[in-house]
């Protein structure tokens, strides 16, 4: 290593930084893969077992979605070559657009290149200083970050604790800065870090109360949850109800993106004033088509046996290491250490048996909340979870 002598006084100055992260247990860094990201990944040349993956129905690397990527870049090439609104709008992120909109039960949706840019895009064109804008304690960065650019008041309520976030609405109908000043609620339906589920019905009823708008993140539900793999919203008959769904492409739909379902007003204003939409090139198309392809697959009789599998590992998990439980039914099984170092070390001692599980630290959560983040996916088999909750079980908590 270089010593901090011989540095210029700007890498001196970040390299002290980086220090400091390390000294906290929270540097990170990347790993590389030399496989596809499938269950079984390739780290320096030895097979590992993944269970850090969100491609929960494994369908990342299905060959439905590979060729209609393939076909998408014979037909359309590999870039966009500019924003939709500026080139012309390529026909695979119509389809893809129109798929999901059937798919949602919605009358429009709107795609992005990422989740994050969804989130970012959505907030900050619909709510602003004059608004007020509450948050589950819990809900991702991205709409952490939205939240602090769109410069809305912000409430923070406890997670999934309705009696909070009713105080917080009676708070925000007394203190609109005008009286036409919006209050948006924003959660997410299946929490990525927890595994734990919001409860929608009750807090769509609560919303429509207050008279305030709400918008879920399903970024851990899409294609996994109900007869129709629509979500927990539709699961529990609310999504109807919900004025913004928001969620992923990249997650249990294999491929990348992120999407903003709703009415044909929402999509229309979010296309005319969505920053992270109109100032960003257009995502490849073959990431739009295989997307597509993934949301007729969740659809089909593969997606409900891919669904069956998801849960029956899960229910394999449950049986066997039962301290370890989730919060169920979810397929995110976090394992809480608190301690950053010591779940690092717990990472450290499951690559060792080559499972490969990441540590999850701050800010990705709490300070003080480090946590093995496990997830079981469609892919695995049941001799895999019978080799992780052995090695599991032999981690000292
Ligand atoms: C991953 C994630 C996002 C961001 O989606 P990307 O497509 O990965 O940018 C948004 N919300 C939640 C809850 C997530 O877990």
């Amino acid at each position: 290593m270089v010593s901090c002598g011989d540095m210029n006084p700007f890498d001196a100055e970040l390299q002290r930084r980086l220090e400091a992260l390390r000294e906290q247990g929270l540097r990170r860094e990347l790993r590389r893969v030399d496989s596809p990201a499938a269950t079984r990944i390739t780290i320096d040349g030895r097979t590992h077992l993944n269970f850090s993956s969100n491609d929960y129905l494994g369908l990342a690397n299905h060959p439905a979605l590979k060729e209609a990527a393939i076909r998408a870049v014979e037909q359309f090439g590999a870039g966009a070559g500019a924003s939709r609104l500026i080139s012309g709008s390529l026909a695979p992120f119509h389809e893809l657009e129109e798929t999901l909109a059937a798919f949602k039960g919605t009358e429009a949706a709107l795609t992005f290149s990422t989740g994050y840019a969804a989130a970012l895009g959505t907030l900050t064109a619909l709510v602003g200083k004059e608004d007020i804008l509450i948050l589950d304690k819990l809900v991702h960065a991205c709409i952490v970050d939205g939240a602090r650019l769109c410069g809305a008041t912000l409430r923070i309520y406890r997670h999934n604790d309705l009696n909070d976030l009713e105080e917080k609405l009676k708070w925000a109908t007394k203190n609109r800065p005008q009286a036409t000043s919006r209050i948006l609620i924003v959660t997410e339906s299946v929490f990525s870090m927890d595994g734990d589920a919001a409860p929608l019905r009750d807090l769509v009823a609560l919303k429509e109360r207050y008279g305030a708008w709400l918008m879920v993140d399903e970024a851990h539900a899409t294609g996994l949850y109900g007869p129709r793999r629509r979500g927990l919203a539709d699961t529990l008959g609310v999504s109807g109800r919900i004025e913004i769904q928001m969620g992923t492409l990249g997650k249990a739909l294999g491929a990348s993106g992120g999407y903003i379902c709703g009415s044909r007003a929402l999509v229309d204003l979010l296309i005319n004033q969505a920053r992270s939409f109109i100032f960003s090139t257009a995502p490849v198309p073959a990431a739009a088509a295989a997307a597509t392809a993934a949301i007729h697959l969740v659809q089909s009789d593969t997606g409900r046996e891919l669904q069956e599998r998801l849960w029956a590992r899960v229910a394999e998990f449950s049986a066997a290491a039962p301290p370890l439980s989730p919060a169920p039914p979810s397929m995110i099984l976090p394992i809480v250490y608190g301690d950053e170092t010591r779940a690092l070390q717990a990472a450290d001692t499951l690559r060792g048996q080559h499972l490969y599980v990441t540590a999850i630290r701050y800010p990705s959560v709490a300070r003080g909340a480090a946590r093995l983040r496990v997830t079981l996916t469609a892919a695995h088999t049941p001799d895999d979870v019978v080799k992780l909750v052995a090695a599991l079980n032999l981690l000292t908590p």
